[in-house]
């Protein structure tokens, strides 16, 4: 049995590290699922502000800043695009972007007063009319457009570099858009050789530090980039899998506790069944005594010459008494024990004179033989009680044969009382072996035994839930002080 419990207690801890360790599995997945649609969702807002920027950088500047940067008020820059496809030997094609600047002034063109405000319209005919022209154009230049998908990628390209003369794209400016819709971002900006089309997104799923990454080529053709840099607060995925973490919490929980369950009522079986071996044994052993007791008297009874010596006849009925007395006391510390509710103790209360109980409990009393056993009675003479005198006389019984059980060669037991607010204190102190601090919150438990003292001794571990029992019943309380090596004092108190 014991072989099977320790199986069964490392196979029931095993399962919950299984079981808490797939949990945390398919959390983690979970929490990486969550972490990436939240990243990609960030992503698409920070496009968003990208976009935006772009358009603020295309309406503020347009007509005011030419392509050098210069402020010219009454002048605006028109590029024409051009896409040329050049076929080499085999498919391949070569894809060109030129990119050419006119200069008119707008207000000239429209036959306005220079320094007037243009509408979006007027706007528009100028770029008509500008088109329309054969001139020569102040700016010319031409970019590899190759890497574009198609025509329309590279005009959209081409727009861009328009866009950079315009107004250029500035990290400030980008991080103020962010800073609108509430993104805190690192941005760098990079300008490289080669023309770069995709916008790269790279996500860490870091548990701990999760952050993402875009890289946005605002100006394809001028190979300039904007990196943009934001850290994930984990807290900020969390809320997404709330549901999630409540089910598994109490999936986990129900699990665990029915696990941890399972296995302490196999313990408890367990530990049933060895104290109901024990408790047989001990019974066996504790009956064994009076029986054997009796025995010995019957054969002195049957014994004619025995008979006739009145003494002796006297002192083998005295110890046939005493031995039925014994097993009468014992069946029915065994019968009260079995009740569960104290309700259930017939009990016969009458006034009690304590110090001439526990004269009478100390002369009755069998000292163990080659132990000095001194008994002293400190209870007031005439201090009365209201309690069944038998269950009294138990309760004293039981604590005194403790204090001898559990003492050395000698053993010094006092029996003291006081009375106070209609209850009265009853301590019975004794200088023997004092109880493990460990023990002392489960001497009360039915078939409680301590590990130190108890190991030599007879007894069943019934003697203080009996005396609790019975001191419950009389609707008082028990508490006992000890100390190791110094002695034990059990206080009762009832109500007078
Ligand atoms: P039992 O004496 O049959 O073991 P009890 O219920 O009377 O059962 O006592 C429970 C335990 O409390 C004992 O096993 C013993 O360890 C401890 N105990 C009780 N009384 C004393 C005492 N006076 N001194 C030291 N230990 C005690």
């Amino acid at each position: 049995m014991e072989k099977r419990i320790k199986t069964l207690y490392i196979v029931t801890i095993i399962a919950i590290i299984a079981f808490l360790g797939m949990q945390a599995y398919w959390l983690y997945g979970r929490y990486e699922f969550s972490l990436m649609e939240y990243e990609r969702g960030l992503c698409e807002r920070i496009m968003r502000c990208v976009e935006e920027y772009n358009d603020i950088r295309d309406n503020t500047s347009e007509s005011k800043t030419d392509f050098s940067g210069n402020k010219r008020d009454d002048e605006v820059s028109v590029p024409t695009f051009s896409l040329s496809q050049q076929y080499g030997d085999t498919v391949k094609t070569t894809r060109t972007a030129r990119i050419m600047t006119y200069r008119y002034s707008a207000h000239e063109l429209l036959g306005l007063k220079p320094g007037t405000p243009l509408t979006d319209e007027q706007r528009k005919r100028v770029i008509d009319i500008v088109q329309g022209r054969t001139d020569n154009p102040v700016d010319s230049a031409v970019y590899d457009a190759s890497g574009a998908k198609d025509e329309n990628e590279a005009w959209i390209a081409s727009k861009n570099v328009q866009l950079e003369r315009k107004c250029q794209f500035t990290a400030e400016g980008i991080d103020s858009v962010l800073a609108k819709s509430g993104i805190t971002a690192a941005i760098s900006l990079a300008e490289s050789d080669s023309t770069v089309w995709e916008v790269r997104q790279d996500y860490n799923p870091s548990l701990f530090r999760p952050s993402v990454s875009l890289t946005i080529p605002y100006s394809q053709l001028q190979g300039r980039t904007a990196t943009i840099a934001c850290r994930v607060n984990p807290f900020d995925v969390i809320p997404g899998m709330w549901l999630t973490l409540i089910i598994t919490l109490l999936v986990s929980c129900l699990l665990i506790a029915c696990l941890v369950l399972q296995f302490s009522t196999v313990l408890k079986l367990s530990r049933i069944d060895r104290l109901r071996n024990s408790f047989v044994t001990t019974m066996i052993h504790e009956l064994k005594r009076p029986i054997s007791t009796l025995k010995m008297c019957v054969s002195g009874l049957d014994n004619e010459r025995m008979m006739t010596d009145k003494a002796v006849k006297t002192e083998l009925l005295t110890e046939t008494r005493n031995a039925l007395d014994n097993l009468a006391a014992y069946f029915s510390k065994l019968r009260d024990i079995t009740f569960n509710d104290v309700e259930q103790i017939p009990l016969n209360i009458r006034s009690v004179n304590l110090h001439e109980l526990f004269d009478s409990v100390a002369a009755a009393i069998i000292r163990p033989s080659g132990k000095e056993v001194t008994i002293t009675n400190d209870i007031k003479p005439d201090l009365l009680v209201s309690a069944d005198a038998s269950h009294l006389y138990n309760i004293m019984v039981n604590l005194v044969e403790n204090a001898m059980k559990y003492s050395g060669q000698e053993v010094r037991i006092s029996a003291g009382a006081s009375e106070k607010d209609g209850f009265v204190k009853l301590k019975i102190n004794d200088d023997g072996n004092g109880i493990p601090a460990a023990d002392l919150k489960h001497i009360f438990r039915r078939f409680y035994r301590g590990k130190a003292s108890a190991g030599d001794q007879p007894g069943m571990g019934l003697g203080l839930a009996y005396v609790k029992l019975l001191v419950d019943a009389h609707g008082g309380d028990i508490y006992v002080e000890s100390s190791e090596g110094i002695g034990t004092c059990f206080t009762i108190t009832l109500p007078q």
